[in-house]
């Protein structure tokens, strides 16, 4: 944590998503105590923030990111992203991490599922894909089944079951 001149805890206001010279990503990490008003701002090599962030913070660039998906898919993402990192005991969500699969682990389609993911609107189709995958995961499952897909669509996206 960073001590202000004035002995408060400083806190954290923002953090930017940065490459400096030589393409070395890095993070600028904006400070505020809300004491005095003293502003600070730290650069640390991305993903090293050590005490300078003060609870889980997004980057701008992963807000901006947010602000420009439809408002039921914000809410979705937000809640699955704050979930991962408290998971992970990270700080930081950043603008890769919003569309990161859930693991290393390959997931397959079954072909009727891969058929009708083509059918989802292009906008929501990424994040359905990441959805699934991740619903997938969760339940120790290695292939996205029509079964589960019909599930999380009634789940999230509201859609309820297609009628056959
Ligand atoms: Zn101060």
């Amino acid at each position: 944590m960073l001590t202000c001149g004035c002995g408060r805890w400083m806190h954290t206001e923002g953090i930017e998503e940065q490459v400096c010279e030589g393409g070395v990503p890095q993070w600028f990490v904006r400070s505020e105590c809300r004491g005095c008003g003293l502003r600070v701002g730290v650069d640390v090599p991305a993903g090293q923030v050590g005490g300078l962030v003060d609870r889980l913070m997004w980057t701008d660039e992963a807000l901006h990111r947010l602000d420009r998906m439809p408002p039921y898919l914000a809410a979705l993402v937000r809640q699955e992203a704050e979930e991962w990192a408290r998971a992970r005991d990270a700080r930081v969500i950043t603008y890769d991490s919003l569309l990161r699969p859930p693991s290393d682990e390959r997931i397959e389609w079954e072909p009727e599922a891969e058929r009708r993911l083509g059918k989802v609107p292009p906008a929501v189709r990424a994040m359905a894909k990441i959805e699934l995958e991740r619903t997938a995961v969760e339940r120790g499952m290695n292939v996205v089944t029509v079964s589960l897909m019909e599930e999380v669509k009634a789940k999230y996206f509201g859609m309820g079951a297609q009628r056959t």
